[in-house]
């Protein structure tokens, strides 16, 4: 059997590995590192892709969501929303810009945004809610759209962990994770369902001035050279990350689709069993699962993933302290009873090996491994 990893980019590479490393040998004859035709080409394929009016490159995903909050001119004081079950990138911005994170609880069947604890959280100083497509399928977005208009708020949409993903809305259209909020971000880090071979992201938009503004932000402020209109940063995908990003976007439909194959043995193999929950996928998203996490619900989730370490069987505990409890973003205002949810999961969530290259061996060793620890 091959070495079981987390994460196996290797596969991808061999595959692509003639068109990638002929565009590098490209690029690195024209020495157009940055702002290369690769990034433009890249841009212009992933705005087909998505279909969406805008796709602005950057260099991750945490830029991605700090720019967006700049672009849509959150000001110190206004109140954020995001999630406290998630990867600390959406509070992180939140509290560099000198907004006010206010963190919700999530749904435990989901790991999504819980729209009850959602609407509790709304204050007149609430400006924007930033849910997140966590594991690889969409919040309920329908929902959070619709309390956004009602109060008038701006939606920012993490997908870092959702492209490809699709959201199909009551009336039956349907859009792509990332396109569905006032604007969307996404990461291309080397781990993600599309990920480059460095750093990179994205953001998106339908709207023109938005796009205008954010075009401006990456790039120091500047819409003509050395003449500063905004305050920006520094955000840029360079050309060899484009390159990659490129070679890869025709496969990211059937890379997602292999990942669910995955999903689906896992699922199988754990289903009725009495101290596994296995994912739940909603009826308004497809499921990309970026991540494959498990429920442990028997108090066992911390052994089980030692016995997984000891068998050579990588796994992971995503995540394992809810954003409210980490030391850099504790706050007298949050009160364990809001937090259920989040408090329950990092108890009982663990992930298992999950990408592109993984044989029927492989998951069927794993999968036994999990249930023959748990029936011991
Ligand atoms: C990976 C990730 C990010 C940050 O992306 P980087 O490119 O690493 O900066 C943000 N949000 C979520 C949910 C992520 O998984």
């Amino acid at each position: 059997m091959k070495k079981i990893q987390m994460v196996d980019l290797q596969g991808q590479y061999q595959k692509i590995k003639d068109v990638v490393n002929t565009s590098f040998e490209e690029i690195l004859n024209s020495s157009a590192y940055i702002n290369g035709p690769y990034v433009k080409e890249f841009q212009s394929d992933l705005e087909k892709y998505l279909n969406v009016k805008h796709a602005i490159p950057c260099a991750n995903g945490t830029d991605a969501l700090q720019i967006a909050m700049m672009a849509l001119g959150l000001k110190p004081g206004d109140e954020v929303i995001t999630v406290d079950f998630t990867f600390a990138a959406s509070v992180e911005v939140i509290g560099l810009l000198r907004l006010t994170p206010v963190l919700v609880d999530v749904e435990v069947d989901t790991f999504n945004m819980n729209i009850e604890a959602l609407k509790r959280s709304i204050t007149p100083k609430t400006k924007a809610i930033v849910p997140v497509h966590l594991f690889g399928q969409c919040a309920n977005m329908e929902a959070i759209l619709e309390i956004a208009k009602e109060h008038d708020l701006f939606v920012i949409e993490d997908n870092a962990q959702a492209i490809g993903a699709n959201y199909t809305f009551s009336d039956g259209t349907v859009k792509k994770a990332g396109t569905i909020g006032h604007v969307g971000t996404t990461s291309f880090f080397p781990s993600k369902n599309l990920g480059c071979y460095g750093d990179g992201g994205a953001i998106f938009t339908d709207n023109d001035n938005l796009a205008h503004k954010l075009r401006g932000i990456v790039n120091h402020g500047m819409y003509k050279r050395y003449y500063h209109d905004v305050v920006g940063v520094n955000s840029r995908l360079d050309s060899l990350q484009a390159a990659v990003l490129k070679a890869k976007l025709p496969y990211l439909d059937s890379y997602c689709n292999t990942r669910k194959k995955a999903a689906e043995f896992y699922s199988n193999a754990f289903k009725d069993h009495p101290n596994i929950i296995t994912p739940k996928i909603s009826k308004f998203s497809t499921h990309v699962f970026h991540q494959y996490t498990l429920r442990i619900t028997n108090q066992r989730r911390d052994e089980l993933h030692k016995y997984l370490i000891d068998k050579n069987i990588p796994n992971a505990i995503y995540y394992p302290v809810p954003l409210h409890a980490q030391k850099a973003y504790k706050n007298s205002r949050y009160n364990e009873k809001d937090f259920t949810g989040t408090n329950q999961l990092v108890n009982e969530v663990i992930s298992l090996p999950m990408h592109t290259e993984l044989d029927a061996e492989q998951l069927n060793f794993i999968s036994q491994a999990v249930l023959t620890f748990l029936n011991k």
